[in-house]
C-alpha cells in the first residue's frame, strides 16, 4: 500500500495538487470535520468509484461555521484515528490545517450564499453557511479538485455548495453520496459520540419517523413521534428538493428534513420523497 501523505500547510497542499493535476490526475476532495466514521468513508469510496486518481480528505473543525454557545470546543478531534482510517480506505492525502493557517491575521473575505441558506439550519444557526461556504471555497482553491464529494446527510449544505459552485463558476463537479446509517437507522454523525445509551435509543425516533414518510404523509405526525420520544424539535419541514422552498404537501420531488435536540445534542436527518 502506498504511504498516505499528510499536509498541514495550505500552500504545500496547493503545490502538490497542482503537480498532480498538471500530470493529468483526476483529483477528488472530501471535506470533513474529522472524527471520521463510516459515513465519511463512504464518501472516499464514492470518489474511488468515480475514478479519482488522487483522493484528498480534509479534516478541519472550522471555527467560522460555529455560532456562540455551539460545540466548537468540545467537537471530537482524533487526528491519529482519522489518518489511519483514511489510509485504510485508500485516500492519497489528508489535509489537517490549523485555524491559524486557514484564517490569517485580519482575514476579511467571506462567501455568502443568500437564497438556499435562509431557511432550515441557516435560520437556526446564523452565520453557519457563511462559514461553510468560506471554508469550502478555500479548500476548492487549494485543491482545485475535479470533483468534491459531500453527503446527503447534510442536505441543505450540499444544495448550498452546489449553488456556490454554479454561481461562482468553480470548475468542478459536486457529487452527493447517500446517507450512511447505523444498524438501528440512526444517521451516522461525529456528534453521535455525545449521546448516552439512553439518548441513542430515543434518537432512533428521527430515522424511524422519516422512514415512514411518503407522498401524503403528515409532518405533524412526524413531529409528534419525535416529541413522544422526548426529543426537542428544532424543525420538521418539507421543502422542494431543489429550491428548498417550503411545500405544504409531502409529495414526490420534496425533501423532508428534521433537526432535533436529544438532550444537548442537535441531530439532523432527512429523506427525499
Ligand atoms: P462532517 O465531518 O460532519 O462535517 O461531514 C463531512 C462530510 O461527510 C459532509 O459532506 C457530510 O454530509 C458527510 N457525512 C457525514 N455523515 C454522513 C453520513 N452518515 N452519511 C453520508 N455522508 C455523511
Amino acid at each position: 500500500m502506498k504511504r498516505i501523505l499528510v499536509f498541514k500547510d495550505p500552500s504545500k497542499l496547493q503545490k502538490w495538487c497542482r503537480g498532480r493535476r498538471l500530470a493529468g490526475a483526476r483529483l477528488a476532495l472530501v471535506p470533513t470535520m474529522g472524527a471520521l466514521h463510516d459515513g465519511h468513508m463512504s464518501l472516499i469510496r464514492a470518489a474511488k468509484r468515480r475514478g479519482a486518481d488522487e483522493i484528498v480528505v480534509s479534516v478541519f473543525v472550522n471555527p467560522v461555521q460555529f455560532g456562540p454557545g455551539e460545540d466548537y470546543e468540545k467537537y471530537p478531534r482524533d487526528e491519529k484515528a482519522d489518518l489511519a482510517k483514511c489510509a485504510a480506505e485508500g485516500a492519497t492525502a489528508v489535509f489537517f490545517p490549523t485555524p491559524a493557517n486557514m484564517y490569517l491575521d485580519r482575514h476579511s473575505v467571506y462567501v455568502n450564499e443568500e437564497d438556499l441558506s435562509k431557511g432550515l439550519c441557516g435560520a437556526r444557526r446564523p452565520g453557519h453557511f457563511r462559514g461553510v461556504c468560506t471554508v469550502v471555497a478555500k479548500l476548492f482553491n487549494l485543491a482545485h479538485p475535479t470533483f468534491a464529494v459531500f453527503g446527503q446527510k447534510d442536505y441543505q449544505q450540499a444544495q448550498v455548495i452546489k449553488r456556490m459552485v454554479r454561481d461562482l463558476n468553480f470548475d468542478l463537479k459536486v457529487v452527493v453520496a447517500p446517507i450512511v446509517r447505523e444498524e438501528g437507522g440512526l444517521a451516522r454523525s461525529s456528534r453521535n459520540s455525545y449521546l448516552s445509551a439512553e439518548e441513542r435509543a430515543r434518537a432512533l425516533a428521527i430515522s424511524k419517523g422519516l422512514k415512514a414518510m411518503g407522498p401524503g404523509s403528515s409532518l405533524s405526525s412526524l413531529r409528534r413521534g419525535l416529541e413522544k420520544a422526548g426529543l426537542r424539535v428544532d424543525y420538521v419541514e418539507c421543502v422542494d428538493a431543489e429550491t428548498l422552498e417550503p411545500r405544504r404537501k409531502v409529495e414526490k420531488g420534496c425533501c423532508v428534513l428534521v433537526a432535533a435536540f436529544c438532550g444537548k445534542t442537535r441531530l439532523i436527518d432527512n429523506r427525499l420523497i
